[in-house]
């Protein structure tokens, strides 16, 4: 059995769509990124990477590189799974934002995620929370995630 875990954190800005687990959340603002900053996928990349002793996204993906510019994070995770041979047993993040509510999302976003990963629904946990404004003020959205691979 290999574990991993990750993490990551963007800025909201406005003027682009919000990018959450794969799919498109109705909201005022997006967050800021070089890629489309869907930071429960980076997450989720960062954790598996970690599972296979394989360095982190930034590595693989870096943001100074404009052929990663604009890119979809389902492709960031598609290419990690082919890159480390994942086999994912489970997984489960925890995304921290004061706004917008996910938990209507909750179900759309990890059926996204199983579909990426090619794992069952119930392989792939995703919760949300608030830090009822103390650490990020509502001035983005944060993501952790662990995975177990065998
Ligand atoms: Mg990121």
């Amino acid at each position: 059995m290999r574990i991993g875990i990750g993490y990551d954190i963007h800025k909201f800005t406005p003027g682009r769509p919000l990018i959450l687990g794969g799919i498109e959340i109705p909201y005022k603002m997006g967050l800021l990124a070089h890629s489309d900053g869907d930071v429960l996928l980076h997450s989720i990349g960062d954790a598996i990477l970690g599972a296979y002793s394989m360095g982190d996204l930034g590595r693989h993906f870096p943001d100074t590189d404009e052929k990663w510019r604009g890119i979809s994070s389902a492709f960031i995770l598609e290419e990690i799974m082919k890159m480390t041979g994942a086999n994912v047993v489970h997984m489960d993040s925890v995304v921290v934002c004061e706004t917008p509510k996910l938990s209507t999302y909750i179900k759309k976003m990890r059926e996204r995620i199983a579909g990426i990963m090619d794992v069952s629904l119930d392989a792939v946990s995703v919760k949300a929370t608030t830090e009822e404004g103390l650490l990020l003020r509502g001035e983005g959205i944060a993501a952790y995630s662990v995975v177990l691979c065998s």
